[in-house]
């Protein structure tokens, strides 16, 4: 058996019936993660490569090939891997995603099964994994659209470019917009509505004039291309590196750069996470609630006009807002720093800095995709000319 796995240790390989077909897991591309402890017959056992996460986490990401005619079962170590929509497979080398039991109301199970029909690649993961090469797709159909520019924050400690993407207005700029994603490398849906968001501000001519936009889709590119969970990062979570001395190049540089770009201009600035993979209070679309009284009260009236233009497939739901002092939103979320959204708050300019959390699998029953998540960021950028213009 060619076992093709350069994530790291490999625990037990007890090669049995796999053996006389080739049949191949890997994980050695943009995006994969897994560790794979042990196979028997047509069972692998697999389970997250946590790498430098501290505790456990969720994220994992891999492919099979070469395996027609087989039925595999995937065993995962517990509950906590598989969303209530199971795994999402892709046969496109993760450009589009399917969940293996849409229709399933809770699929709640420490494994899967799937059968291969011919020895194509099978891609399997706990979410739909957006890469930079996706991002790049994307946003090439807008290459000839003059008032887009790419342009790069500053390059990682891997040498990689961290993309800004700015928008400029017909008009002179009066407000700034700022979108941040994958503070949290796994945190991958966040990009399906960005996509959503980039197109909307490109195609709606009603839109605002006067709003500059600057997106930022990988904070953590080198968390996303490597396929880590990012999430509770050591040393430092890179959202968490928004107080005292940054650790990351790009927590520094952005640190520099938002001043200056922002110009004391009003200012928005949203930070897109997604939650806990599964369960009661992860599986619908929330703002968690600003610690800061001011804040929290422009994050109510943005919420209000969500609810207005919230005309896609995917409804917010009546607790849009997670308020501070509750469950995990409390003062002991910013013992190990300031997060971004915390951070940009201290800003006068800054009328609105908040995170949204953004699911996985499940908002308030219905099952994501990567059309209704991106329909969802459309939505939310008519949201932010409402609130901008008509507060
Ligand atoms: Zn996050």
């Amino acid at each position: 058996m060619k076992l093709k796995i350069l994530s790291s240790i490999v625990f037990f390989l007890v090669l049995e019936s796999l053996y006389s077909q080739n049949v191949n897991i890997y994980s050695d591309f943009p995006t994969g993660n897994i560790l794979i402890e042990k196979i028997k017959n047509d069972s692998i056992w697999v389970r997250p490569d946590l790498r430098d996460t501290e505790g456990d986490w969720f994220y994992w990401c891999f492919a099979v090939d070469n395996a027609k005619g087989k039925t595999l079962s995937f065993l995962l170590p517990n509950l906590n891997k598989l969303t209530a929509k199971g795994p999402a497979v892709s046969y496109d080398s993760g450009y589009t995603w399917e969940w293996l039991f849409p229709d399933t109301l809770s699929f709640r199970s420490e494994s899967f099964q799937f059968s291969f029909e011919s020895n194509k690649e099978v891609r399997f993961s706990m979410g739909m994994p957006y890469s930079q090469s996706r991002f790049q797709t994307f946003i090439e159909k807008y290459s000839s659209n003059p008032s887009l520019s790419l342009d790069t924050l500053t390059l990682t400690e891997e040498n990689r470019p961290i993309e800004k993407v700015i928008i400029r207005p017909k008009n002179k700029a009066e407000y700034k917009v700022l979108i941040t994603a994958r503070h949290h490398a796994c945190e991958m849906m966040a990009n399906y509505v960005i996509e959503g968001m980039i197109d909307e501000i490109l195609m709606n001519k009603k839109l605002g004039s006067n709003i500059e936009y600057c997106f930022i889709p990988f904070i953590d590119i080198d968390g996303v291309e490597n396929g880590d969970q990012g999430k509770n990062r050591l040393p430092r979570d890179h959202n968490r590196d928004y107080s005292g001395e940054a650790v990351y190049n790009s927590t520094i540089k952005l640190k520099e750069w938002f001043p200056e770009w922002s110009q004391n201009m009003t200012t928005i600035c949203i930070d897109i996470h997604c939650p806990w993979i599964r369960g009661d209070g992860n599986e619908h679309i929330y703002l968690p609630g600003s610690q800061f009284s001011e804040m929290a009260e422009e994050q109510s009236k943005f919420s209000r006009h969500l609810t207005q233009t919230n005309s896609g497939e995917l409804k917010v739901s009546n607790n849009l807002i997670y308020p501070f002092g509750y469950g995990w939103n409390t003062h002991q979320n910013n013992s190990k720093g300031f997060s971004f959204s915390k951070w940009v708050s201290t800003f006068e300019h800054v009328k609105l800095g908040t995170s949204i959390e953004f699911p996985y699998g499940v908002n308030v029953k219905q099952t994501i995709t990567q059309q209704n998540a991106s329909n969802f960021g459309r939505d939310f950028i008519k949201a932010v000319n409402e609130y901008l213009y008509n507060e």
